[in-house]
């Protein structure tokens, strides 16, 4: 579904993106885990358009997205969860949402999303900013969605929650996948991340060093020493 091929990408002369080769197939969630400064972001705003790539090839679903706008991209069906939510505080969580469906032309229909987020359905009248950090990362999964995307990136969404929603978002991300929609998830929560997704890449400064089912990477001595602390 998704396939890059040799992505090169520097900010002015710091090069960051070294060849980076990944893919993800339909009905997949995959992980790409990493240390702090090793290119999650810069990959994932690449993929979007955000940051020019000085090399290599991104195509989504047969079709090449090198190069094209963001809203172009979320147009075609892949849309992103930003590492760093990127609400609009002082507007409702209805507003919010609406904004979601703005890049594909159409009015989003919010009804659709607060059946699978009931408790924002509750809140649809509050502003954003006064949302606890679960329900807004709840917020910015749910505005993704009002895109009516086949397949979504999440950019670290556990960031900054407690263990327990942490839990509550990545069981959020499951039930997605389980609902049809093919996942590329970043995530600094290792062992729940691989507990979740079927196949993984590790990143380290910029670079893929390892690939694999989820299950064989949870278990390698060097990753659960580097990434779990064991
Ligand atoms: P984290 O887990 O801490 O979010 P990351 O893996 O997402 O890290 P990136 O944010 O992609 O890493 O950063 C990769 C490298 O690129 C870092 O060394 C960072 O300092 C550098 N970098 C990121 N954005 C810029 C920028 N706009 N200008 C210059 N350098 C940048």
């Amino acid at each position: 579904m998704l396939h890059i091929e040799d992505l090169n990408v520097s900010y002015s002369y710091l090069q960051v993106l070294w060849d980076v080769s990944l893919h993800v197939d339909r009905g997949e969630v995959v992980t790409l885990i990493g240390s702090n400064g090793a290119g999650k972001t810069t990959l994932v705003s690449a993929l979007f358009g955000l940051v020019p790539a000085i090399g290599g090839r991104i195509e989504f679903e047969g079709e090449n997205i090198s190069g094209m706008a963001p809203f172009e991209i979320v147009r075609r069906g892949l849309s992103l969860v930003p590492e760093k939510r990127e609400l609009f505080p002082r507007m409702t969580v209805r507003e919010n949402l609406e904004l979601g469906a703005f890049a594909t032309g159409r009015k989003g229909d919010p009804d659709r999303v607060f059946e699978l987020f009931p408790h924002l359905a509750e809140r649809q009248d509050q502003d954003a900013g006064t949302l606890s950090g679960g329900e807004q990362q709840m917020l910015a999964i749910a505005r993704c969605l009002m895109a009516n995307p086949r397949m979504i990136v999440l950019d670290e969404p556990s960031l900054g929650l407690s263990p327990k929603l942490v839990h509550t978002v990545l069981e959020a991300v499951e039930r997605l996948n389980s609902e049809g929609i093919t996942i590329l998830l970043v995530e600094q929560n290792v062992r729940r991340a691989l507990e979740i997704s079927h196949r993984a890449y590790v990143i380290e400064a910029g670079r893929i060093t390892r690939s694999g089912r989820s299950s064989e990477i949870l278990h390698d001595e060097q990753i659960r020493e580097a990434y779990l602390g064991l």
